[in-house]
């Protein structure tokens, strides 16, 4: 199936056949014709699977239809009256990349009118743009609270809310906003719902945001992900962690590496280090600049940065196809934030390679990850840096037992999460095997 049949304007499949897309992605194929058609969606995919255009393509013909409808001379929603589209992201950079992505599936809808409320930069320019005529808005919720409560945005036009990563919103603690921006847009509008997940408090909002949705789930986070090639290095300490990321990270098949890393100081304490051994290097986490956040990135696209050091923040939605290796050198808090990290590689059908570094003491965050993907991750060695202790025995549970990881991390002003002494002994029978 192309392009072609699923319902667009020629307009839209001509964008996107100059971005070079052959067919239609999965989800792509599954979400289009329906949201066309005004259902609302909850639609569930892979990472790297295409839903931004999943989305952004049934927008943009709501409001290409819309305009050809108010004549010549309609253009955008009048002044000072609110987008007809508007796209909630849980962080500014995924805001401004489907922005960007935006402007190149809509190149050829004339005068359209997209702009980014995001927090963290200054006011005067989203004023002005929330001032003029608008067709499509992006924005996180923050942000987009605060023009709301100033009068400043107006959404009584929207004909579609669209959230982005909505699971990832709701732990980030925008549950509220989000009700309180829907409450501002018209009963009429078209929800579409993109989560990794649909239980919990995501099912619950979606109850509520959506109207008899139809829902989509295009393959699951039990996916096998088979172009990312994930490998597990148990580590003894610190100073071994480091040793096998030098190693990995010299190697010449990493075109650009993203390196996780679990709290804020050790993205910067490790992006520090990377630098003095002459890496190209930099930090992204969100108690940066955000004008800063977005020149990092910015590097990163261009290749001027090789390797990049982040806090989850960057888990979620980044797309930099050039980004060859994740490695997790500390491991994320909530095991689905380990399938968005690896998502980062492999990205458009490339292959990609996702290194986990775990301590021993991390043993019971690997055995959650893996029940949550309900695969293992095979562990590897590289030569001369092999393990002096053992691997941990399979769901073998740490002392701590089923807390979450994070309660071991230090809280602002503490001291980095290493050196610490590890959870040693205390092993107890294996709660459960490792799925084969
Ligand atoms: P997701 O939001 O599902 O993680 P994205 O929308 O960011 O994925 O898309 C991932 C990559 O796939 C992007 O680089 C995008 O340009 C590319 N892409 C999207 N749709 C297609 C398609 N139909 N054919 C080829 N590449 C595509
Ligand atoms: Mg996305």
């Amino acid at each position: 199936m192309s392009f072609d049949n699923l319902g667009l304007h020629a307009a839209l499949t001509r964008a996107v056949s100059e971005a070079g897309y052959a067919e239609p992605t999965d989800v792509q194929r599954a979400a289009i014709g329906p949201a066309l058609q005004g259902r609302d969606l909850t639609v569930a995919a892979r990472t790297g699977s295409g839903k931004t255009a999943a989305f952004i393509l049934p927008a943009l013909e709501a409001v290409r239809a819309a305009r050809e409808a108010a004549g010549p001379r309609g253009g955008a929603s009048g002044a000072g009256r609110g987008p007809r589209v508007l796209v909630l992201t849980p962080t500014r950079e995924l805001a401004l990349q489907v922005a960007k992505a935006t402007l190149t599936y809509g190149r050829h809808v004339p005068g359209l009118r997209v702009a980014t409320v995001v927090g963290g930069v200054p006011y005067g320019a989203q004023l002005k743009a929330l001032r003029g005529p608008l067709d499509v808005l992006i924005a996180t919720p923050g942000r987009l609270i605060d023009h709301l409560g100033s009068g400043k945005a107006e959404l009584e036009h929207l004909q579609m809310l669209v959230l982005d990563e909505a699971d990832r919103m709701l732990d980030m603690g925008f549950i509220e906003d989000i009700q309180h921006i829907a409450e501002a847009t018209p009963q009429t509008r078209q929800t579409l719902m993109f989560s990794a997940t649909f239980g919990g408090h995501v099912g619950k909002l979606a109850s509520r945001l959506l109207r008899s949705p139809q829902h989509i789930d295009v393959a699951s986070h039990t996916d096998t992900h088979e172009n990312i090639e994930q490998r597990l290095h148990w580590v003894d300490d610190h100073q071994h962690k480091n040793a096998l990321l030098d190693h990995i990270l010299t190697e010449r098949s990493v075109d650009q590496a993203l390196v996780f890393t679990s709290t804020q100081r050790d993205a910067d304490w490790l992006a520090d280090r990377l630098a003095e051994l002459g890496h190209a290097v930099a930090a992204l986490h969100g108690g940066m600049p955000q004008g800063r956040r977005n020149r990092v990135l910015q590097a990163l696209r261009s290749r001027q940065l090789r390797v990049l050091v982040a806090t989850d923040v960057a888990a979620r939605g980044i797309d930099v196809p050039t980004i060859s290796h994740v490695i997790n050198y500390g491991l994320p808090m909530k095991a689905e934030d380990y399938v968005h990290r690896i998502g980062r590689t492999g990205r458009a059908g490339r292959s990609g390679l996702a290194v986990t570094l775990a301590e021993r003491r991390d043993a019971s965050q690997i055995h959650r990850i893996q029940h949550y993907t309900t695969q293992r991750i095979a562990a590897a060695t590289i030569a001369g840096l092999e393990p002096r202790r053992a691997e941990p025995k399979p769901g073998m549970p740490t002392r701590e037992g089923p807390s979450r990881s994070d309660a071991r991390r230090p809280g602002p002003g503490g001291k980095p999460a290493w050196g610490k002494p590890g959870m040693r002994g205390g092993r107890k029978p294996a709660a459960r095997a490792f799925p084969a």
